[in-house]
């Protein structure tokens, strides 16, 4: 019997396990994971930005604590002598930039910000032009630069909370869960694929893009899709390794990376669905030349290298559904709908879980507008930030 079951140990089941096991230790938590490799997963495939730069208050603050783990990194991640790896942590700081049509949406973000206490300043196209030169700037109304933010190694980071959730005590098993047994509005135990029944008091759905599929097993239905995003290695001759991480309402999303960047450019036309495949012609047709737009004092850029993963979309309204669904299902919890910016809010999110899951109510952090709940009703609570 285990106090609680966590089927997927990604970035949000590992954190999951860290909030339990830091708030109550001694408890019995099972994280089953299908895929130790972790070959499909989002979080091996992500980039590792962490930006303040959202709209909602909720979403500022989980970054805000996911920047003040990784600023502690060695004191989070390193205690009884073990020493992490280091995360590469680039805190060149984030940068907005919006056209004429989207600078009064930037605007408004911005006040947003500010209003939730983030260090962000806003920059004229010429003051833009003055820092960071090898930016075009003249198609620009405006730019938002969050000066704590940054990017770093995502598997080192993830492979720290890993291993933090094993000293702590969690159990690991290789297995996949398939169905659930419920009495009244709860879930009694988790159906593995081996046959083998795991009996619980509480059950986590952290299965990421695959989570629709066991919540649907309970009679949830969770508006979230997988969603196909490249992402692109170049290199070049220029020197860009003073670039912020920048992003633009288009989609463009580009920062320094090894030699060179790691640029991608979501493509919202793409229908749904677990695609992994890479569009060779991807690159050149739509990220090359928008790439050569944004900097085009950088040279020659060769492509080194393309990946693709999924987004768990929420197609509701793009902002993470996480918690339980008290009346209906009181002890399952589900954290899925990440929508691009699950890596970076992970540790508060697996923090907030375990204060539902102990003590039936959010302790630190308030994320009950976060809830399934609102799905069922229609009431969407959508994040405004540029995805
Ligand atoms: C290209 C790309 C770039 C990104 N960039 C960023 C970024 O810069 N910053 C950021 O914050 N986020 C970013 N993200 C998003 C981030 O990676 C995800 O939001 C986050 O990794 C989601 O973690 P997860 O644990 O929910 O899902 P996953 O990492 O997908 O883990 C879910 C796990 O559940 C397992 N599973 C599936 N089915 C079952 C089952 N039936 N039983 C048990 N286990 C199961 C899977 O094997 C998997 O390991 C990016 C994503 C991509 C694809």
């Amino acid at each position: 019997m285990a106090d609680v079951v966590i089927a997927g140990a990604g970035i949000i089941g590992c954190a999951t396990a860290v909030g339990l096991l830091s708030a109550s230790p001694g408890l019995e938590v099972v994280l089953v994971e299908p895929d130790p490799t972790y070959a499909r997963a989002a979080t091996g495939r992500g980039t590792g930005g962490v930006r303040q730069l959202f709209t909602r208050p909720e979403n500022i603050a989980l970054s805000r604590y996911t920047l003040d783990v990784i600023e502690g990194w060695d004191r989070w991640a390193g205690e009884d002598g073990h020493e992490p790896q280091a995360l590469n942590w680039r805190p060149n700081g984030y940068l907005f930039i919006a056209g004429r049509q989207d600078v009064g949406a930037l605007a408004a973000n911005f006040e947003n910000q500010q209003c939730s206490g983030v260090k962000a300043h806003w920059l004229e196209p010429a003051q833009l032009a003055d820092r960071h030169p090898q930016i075009q700037t003249a198609d620009l109304a405006g730019a938002v630069l969050s000066v704590r933010d940054g990017w770093l190694d995502p598997k080192r980071f993830f492979v720290g909370v890993r291993s933090k959730a094993k000293r702590l005590g969690a159990t690991f098993v290789t297995d996949r869960v398939v169905d659930f047994h419920l009495t009244g509005t709860a879930v009694r135990s988790a159906v593995l694929e081996s046959g083998r029944v795991l009996v619980a008091d509480a059950v986590v759905n952290a299965a990421g893009t695959w989570a629709p599929r066991l919540a649907a097993k309970v009679g949830m239905r969770l508006p979230v899709e997988p969603m196909r995003r490249h992402e692109h290695y170049v290199e070049g001759t220029a020197d860009l390794d003073d670039l912020p991480f920048i992003k633009d309402v288009a989609g463009l999303a580009v920062h320094p990376h090894l030699q060179g960047l790691s640029v991608g450019l979501v493509d919202f036309d793409h229908p749904g669905g677990e695609d992994f495949t890479i569009d060779d012609d991807y690159y050149s047709r739509t990220v090359a030349p928008a790439l050569a737009h944004r900097l085009p004092h950088c040279g020659q850029l060769t492509l080194k290298r393309t990946w693709t993963g999924l987004y768990d979309q929420n197609r509701f309204d793009g902002n993470m559904i996480i918690g339980n669904w008290p009346g209906h299902l009181d002890n399952f919890y589900v954290a899925s709908g990440f929508s691009g910016h699950g890596f970076m809010h992970a540790l508060g999110v697996g923090r907030g879980l375990a204060e539902l899951i102990l003590h039936g109510d959010y302790t630190t952090l308030d994320l009950h507008r976060m809830n399934y709940q609102r799905v069922h009703d229609n009431r969407p609570y959508p994040e405004h930030g540029i995805r």
